[in-house]
């Protein structure tokens, strides 16, 4: 039986696995198909401490992953199916594709997914000129036309990133005022290859085999339009990964619920990073959060068994 097992893989996921495992408790980590979280699908990094020039997204992963095997952590690079967390109390059985596994006590760090428009011709396109990933996918959009969606950080990222392979980027935005931080707002602006679009709405992407074009609606003026594009990079957000814990308790949108500490309505069952965290979603901030629910879940350990 273990003592922990850990279900994500992200900055959460192996910081608390670093901590379990340098605590002495048997650790499993149950990295997903894709281990690593949102940071390996990220470039330069220039906010996680400790690293003065940045470090790239997929690096410090790597690095993270190495460091709690390097301590005794077990991971298994497949996806969690089921746990059996709705009988209030541990030990819990927790299966993967492949076996299942017994454990006293559980840390759900399993992330949020990217946040589509829902728009028609978006899903027929993913892959056709639609994207949610400017490092991965910009190189083919080399001297192209490309719409960024959002009035976030990751759509100011986003549209930085595009500048390096595309001719021109529009970012396109609901609203007239954005919800990202100053610095990258000013770097945006400051890119003669970005045009800022206002109040503007998706509400179409037209294509066959690859994008074409899409329409849109200014929601100021009500005038709807049509603009030839090469791709949409769609940067609005993301959704945590918390459907399939069932019994343990979830806000209206899907974040799971922290009791008191990283702790969840279940007992022995702790959370950490951005399924449950609305706020800050920082790869620092999910480090944290991974630290604080190991620390929980050994002094929890120390009182029940
Ligand atoms: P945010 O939630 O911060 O922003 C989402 C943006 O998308 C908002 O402007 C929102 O509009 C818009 N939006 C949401 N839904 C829709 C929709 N259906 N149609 C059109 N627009 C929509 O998410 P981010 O992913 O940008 O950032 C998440 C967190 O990660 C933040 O804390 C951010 O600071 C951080 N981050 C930090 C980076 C860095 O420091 N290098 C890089 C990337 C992210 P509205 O404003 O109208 O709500």
């Amino acid at each position: 039986m273990y003592d922990v097992i850990i279900i994500g893989s992200g900055p959460a996921g192996l910081t608390a696995a670093i901590y379990t495992t340098r605590a002495d408790l048997k650790t499993l980590v149950i990295g997903g198909n894709k281990w690593g979280g949102q940071l390996m699908l990220t470039t330069l990094v220039e906010n996680f401490p400790g690293f003065p020039d940045g470090i790239q997204g997929p690096e410090l992963m790597e690095n993270m992953r190495k460091q709690a095997e390097h301590h005794g952590a077990e991971i298994l690079d497949l996806d969690f199916v089921s746990g059996d967390f709705s009988k209030q109390k541990g030990p819990f059985r927790v299966k993967t594709s492949e076996a299942e596994y017994e454990t006293k006590s559980v840390i759900i760090a399993t992330g949020a997914d990217t946040k589509w428009l829902g728009v028609p011709g978006e899903k027929e396109l993913i892959g056709r000129g639609v994207s949610s990933c400017a490092p991965c996918d910009a190189p083919f959009f080399r001297d192209k036309n490309v719409i960024v969606v959002g009035g976030g950080d990751s759509a100011m990222e986003e549209a930085q990133v595009l500048t390096k392979f595309a001719n021109k980027v529009i970012l396109m935005h609901r609203k007239d005022t954005f919800k990202a931080s100053e610095i990258m707002v000013k770097r945006v602006k400051e890119n003669p290859k970005i045009e800022i679009v206002l109040n503007t709405e998706i509400k179409e992407i037209i294509g066959d085999q690859k994008i074409e074009k899409v329409k849109t609606l200014n929601n100021k003026t009500n005038e709807q339009s049509e603009t030839v594009i090469d791709g949409v990079f769609v940067a609005i957000g993301h959704i945590p990964n918390s459907k399939v814990f069932e019994g343990v308790e979830r806000d209206d949108r899907g974040f799971i619920k922290v009791t008191d500490h990283t702790k969840t309505n279940i007992e022995g069952v702790f959370v950490a990073g951005d399924v449950h965290d609305a706020s800050y979603k920082q790869a620092v901030t999910a480090a944290g959060f991974g630290c604080a629910a190991a620390l929980e879940a050994g002094r929890w350990l120390e009182n029940s068994y």
